[in-house]
């Protein structure tokens, strides 16, 4: 009998079984994937520099080491504000087929068993604690009878890869009005390439008579370099407005299975980690394992995600997401505080609410100016 069967061998799944090996030396893990790794992962391959703090909590920061840092972010508002910054610590770009199976090399090396297998019921694993990092399509959180997240908190992304030569590589957002929130993004590597796509939620994709087609049109539209986008495909973002209550008790859920993608960026591979790291501690522990991992994620993850929905239903008023562009425009406090919300755990500061006034009173100004 393994102490923790994990499903799902992504960052959330390779985390997990890593934090069981750091809390627990010695405890048997498998790790369980229906795919031969190396294994695509549709994704914009960007890797926030919270994740390498996970990374590093684990003790492989060095997968990343060989990597290009990223440090500019432009971001361009449906209404045509551009608001460019250096942020305070890079990003990577890093495709997935490298870094989950390096991810994955490591919980080998350190001790977890892999094993290549499509996992159907619980019953097929032999084990006290069952961790399912099976994303967003998985088979876990049905077999826990926890319902499927509401098609509303869903988002469907296409990515593909182009050659791009630049020595100034960015992180482009370009955010787009129609079907509001949507947005397409090119994330240059640095190294020649960039990877290209365009993301919605899933029920204004449902409503365009193009169905998935619309995706790489209107990410050519609006990033019109990636008309050659090579490595089409694309994959649902559960996102944390829709995230299931962890029940007590011996099976546990992380990363994409537990719906734990940002609803304002649709990063996930940081949640991912950070989850993937609690569940793997919390399958090892003393107690019982569900509530412990429950209370883990509140502490560590509770106020940000509050903060997070909060600012996602703001934004999706177009005229407040146009303010926040300008109001970070020229403040790079309020450039990294969002970057914090966005891409890692941060809350909504005095900092970000100040800049967003002040952007709310110019506005106001405009509009009505003073006789
Ligand atoms: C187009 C797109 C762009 C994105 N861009 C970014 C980005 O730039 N940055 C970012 O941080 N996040 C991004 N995300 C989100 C990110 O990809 C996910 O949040 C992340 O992959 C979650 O990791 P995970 O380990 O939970 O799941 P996954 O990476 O999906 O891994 C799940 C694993 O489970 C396996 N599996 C599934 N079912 C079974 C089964 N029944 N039996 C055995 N194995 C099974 C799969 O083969 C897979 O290997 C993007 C998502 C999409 C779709």
């Amino acid at each position: 009998m393994y102490d923790v069967a994990v499903i799902g061998a992504g960052p959330a799944g390779a985390a997990a079984a890593l934090s069981a090996l750091r809390t627990k030396p010695g405890c048997r893990v498998l790790l369980v994937d229906k795919a031969d790794f190396p294994r695509d992962k549709s994704c914009g391959d960007g890797i926030a520099p919270h994740a390498l703090d996970e990374l590093a909590r684990l003790g492989v920061a060095d997968v990343l080491l060989d990597q290009t840092p990223v440090r500019r972010l432009r971001l361009v508002s449906p209404r045509g504000t551009e608001a460019v910054a250096d942020v305070q610590r890079p990003n990577y770009v890093l495709p997935r087929t490298v870094f989950d199976a390096r991810l994955v090399q490591a919980a080998v090396a350190r001790g977890a068993e892999l094993r290549r297998q499509t996992v159907r019921s619980l019953d097929e694993l032999d084990a006290r604690v069952v961790i399912g990092a099976d994303g967003a399509n998985g088979v876990t959180r049905r077999l826990l009878g926890l319902p499927k997240p509401d098609e509303q908190t869903v988002a469907v992304a296409v990515r593909g890869y182009i050659a791009w030569e630049t020595s100034d590589p960015e992180q482009l957002i370009i955010m787009d009005g129609r079907d509001w929130p949507a947005y397409a993004w090119r994330f240059d590597t640095g190294r020649g390439t960039a990877n290209v796509g365009f993301g919605m939620l899933l029920p204004n994709l449902r409503a365009t008579p193009r169905g998935k087609d619309a995706l790489h049109e209107r990410l050519v539209e609006l990033v019109p370099e990636a008309a050659g986008a090579e490595r089409l495909r694309s994959h649902h973002l559960p996102l944390t407005t829709g995230r299931p209550a962890q029940p007590d008790g011996r099976v546990l859920l992380a990363g994409d299975a537990a719906s734990l993608v940002n609803p304002l960026t649709g990063e996930g591979i940081y949640y991912a980690l950070l989850s993937g790291r609690l569940a793997g501690a919390a399958a090892v522990g003393d107690g019982d394992p569900g509530s412990a991992y429950r209370l883990a994620l509140h502490q560590e993850l509770g106020r940000h995600l509050a903060h997070t929905t909060a600012l996602a239903r703001l934004t999706a008023h177009q005229r407040v997401l146009d303010a926040g562009v300008r109001a970070v425009r020229d403040r790079p406090e309020a450039m990294y505080a969002l970057v914090e919300v966005g891409l890692g755990r941060g809350l909504i500061t005095p900092t970000l609410v100040r800049a967003l006034g002040a952007e709310a009173a110019r506005s106001v100004a405009r509009r009505w100016p003073h006789p």
